[in-house]
């Protein structure tokens, strides 16, 4: 399991952004997935179109928003993935950045 190398927390293999502190993961030696974050918000975005209720696709692109810089859009999905999954505490969280 890799880290994160801004705050070592535990990421998986396909995650593009770290789950805990929101860091783009930058992967060494491995050619990635997409070259930009504006290319993983299109995935996102149509990751989402497919499918409404994938809270994994909105919280990965509340999470590029805010890396992006785009709290209001970032909030938008991160309230979203809250109502899909009242429990997940990760998204709280963003959500009190998105907001500060
Ligand atoms: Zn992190």
């Amino acid at each position: 399991m890799p880290n994160c190398p801004k705050c070592a927390a535990e990421v998986a293999a396909e995650d593009n952004f770290c789950r805990v502190c929101g860091s783009f993961l930058h992967r060494q030696g491995q050619r990635p997935r997409s070259n930009t974050v504006q290319q993983l918000i299109s995935e996102y975005r149509q990751a989402i179109a497919d499918n409404p209720d994938d809270e994994s696709a909105r919280y990965s692109l509340g999470l590029a928003y805010l890396y992006e810089g785009q709290p209001a859009a970032a909030a938008e999905q991160l309230v979203e993935v809250t109502r899909l999954v009242p429990d997940f505490a990760d998204a709280y969280a963003k959500l009190a950045i998105a907001f500060s």
